[in-house]
């Protein structure tokens, strides 16, 4: 009988990504019956993913969620390991010699793309760009946006265009007090951007954004939304999806709009203008973005299931900045299948697949797993859903006793690489803490990981 799960040879498992589903995964491991031991792999200082820097900075709420990660992390069977960079510092194979089971849970790092002429025209930027500089992301440290232009528009309809579109259109003074990086909010104050158009290749039925986030762009100081009447005329398929109750979210969105377009304008000097059935087919200028080309779409398909379709007719307009915010994609990890097409590891209810096989002690939760879709709590379903896959499948891990934690460490020592452990973390914290509370600031955070490794010296 196999003795794996016990005090004598507990089940060692590397998770790979600190974000929700990490976080998620391990927590679903630690109360698993078989004894586990835990080790979340990070390739920053900084633990919590997405929550620390996808969440906008004026969503404080949202980042409540690392109050549950926190209490994870103080797990006696639990190990934080950041500054690794797995697939670069130690392999996926290096790792399967230390632990039983592997975990990739590296989340979408980088967007989908348009494949449209002067979409790298300098001016044209991706949103993951933008929210990685406004919340401090070492990755983005050195972005910088030109935003002495005064129109900007943002690609795309989903929660993350709304963010863009709001940290634009909001003020100094409604940002100063939340964590939004210092950077950022330097260069914000200096924004000289007037009009914001937030452009949707379908309908105002079919926009995946949800109303909250819609609803504050009609609550902010000095900006209004703006909305056309006309706009909102609706094709029969689109009004049958409006009268259908399961679609609760596009009702709500709908309602909102239409009370935008009800709206008179008022003496706010900012407008974000929402577009629909618009799909970008240009990004035009000599050296730089000057101009948007956009093709009118019409709606084809049945209710539910209706996609934009391009007319011959276009419009264009004078614009200086771009942000496509269109959706994130996952990158590959050297030596794990990956689905180039869909940008995820494909899987069978978690556990990685090659040609359609399992790969034993392989698994993935969240993004990477199912595609970049779902608010944060998604993650916890999701990464329980792989858990259960892997606990099913525990005898095909063999007995043999793993090193886990130690094994991890001395390879690591033997490369020289400085890993950072929660106390570690800690630390780091708490200076930031103290940097952004004397600015009445909830942090001020480290937006290079030497900074933060500084902190530690
Ligand atoms: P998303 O919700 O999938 O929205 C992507 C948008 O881009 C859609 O409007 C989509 O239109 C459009 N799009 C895709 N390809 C396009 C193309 N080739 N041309 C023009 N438009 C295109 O993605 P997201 O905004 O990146 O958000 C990702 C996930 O994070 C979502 O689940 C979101 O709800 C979540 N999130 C939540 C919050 C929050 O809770 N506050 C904040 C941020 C993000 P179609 O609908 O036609 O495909």
């Amino acid at each position: 009988m196999s003795t794996l799960g016990t005090e004598q040879n507990p089940l060692r498992i590397a998770i790979v990504g600190a974000g929700p589903s990490g976080f998620y995964a391990a927590e679903a491991l630690i109360k698993s019956k078989p004894l586990v031991q835990v080790d979340l792999i990070e390739r920053l200082p900084s633990p919590f993913g997405l929550v620390r820097s996808g969440v906008a900075p004026d969503h404080p709420k949202l980042k409540q969620a690392i109050l549950v990660y926190q209490k994870i992390a103080q797990s006696p069977d639990f190990n934080f390991v950041g500054n690794v960079t797995v697939g670069k510092d130690i392999s996926v194979a290096e790792l399967h010699t230390f632990y039983h089971a592997v975990i990739l849970t590296c989340g979408a790092e980088t967007d989908r793309t348009l494949g449209i002429p002067g979409e790298q025209l300098h001016g044209s930027y991706t949103a993951t760009e933008f929210v990685g500089w406004y919340n401090g992301h070492p990755d983005y440290r050195d972005c910088s946006f030109d935003l002495s232009q005064e129109v900007a528009v943002i690609i795309g309809q989903g929660n993350v265009a709304m963010d863009v579109s709001r940290i634009l259109a909001k003020t100094v003074d409604e940002l100063k007090t939340t964590d939004i990086a210092e950077h950022a909010l330097d260069a914000l104050a200096e924004s000289k951007i007037k009009e914001i158009h937030v452009v949707g290749r379908r309908g105002p039925a079919q926009a995946k954004f949800t109303h909250l986030e819609l609803r504050e762009l009609g609550e902010l100081e000095d900006c209004d939304p703006i909305v056309n009447i006309e706009d909102l005329q609706l094709n029969p398929a689109s009004q049958e999806e409006l009268t259908d109750k399961s679609n609760r979210a596009n009702i709500k969105n709908f309602e909102t709009l239409q009370k935008f377009a009800e709206r008179t304008t008022s003496s706010k000097h900012r407008r974000c203008h929402f577009h629909f059935l618009k799909g970008p087919v240009e990004l035009a200028g000599s050296g730089r973005v000057e101009r948007i080309v956009l093709a009118l779409n019409r709606l084809e398909g049945e209710a539910n299931n209706q996609w934009a379709e391009t007319t011959s007719e276009t419009e264009e307009f004078a614009c200086g900045l771009v942000f496509r915010s269109i959706g994130y994609r996952g990158i590959a990890m050297p030596g794990v299948p990956f689905d180039d097409r869909k940008g995820l590891f494909p899987n069978s209810n978690g556990h990685i697949l090659k040609d359609d096989n399992p790969v034993p002690g392989l698994y993935t939760a969240g993004w990477i797993k199912r595609g970049p879709t779902g608010i944060i709590g998604t993650n916890r379903a999701c990464a329980v859903e792989t858990v259960s896959t892997l606990l099913n499948e525990v005898e095909n891990l063999g007995s043999t006793e793993k090193t886990g934690f130690t094994g991890l460490q001395s390879l690591l020592s033997d490369r020289e690489i400085r890993s950072i452990d929660y106390g570690d973390w800690q630390k780091i914290e708490t200076v930031e803490v103290e940097r952004g509370n004397a600015k009445g600031k909830p942090r001020e955070k480290f937006t290079r990981v030497e900074e933060m490794l500084a902190v530690l010296n």
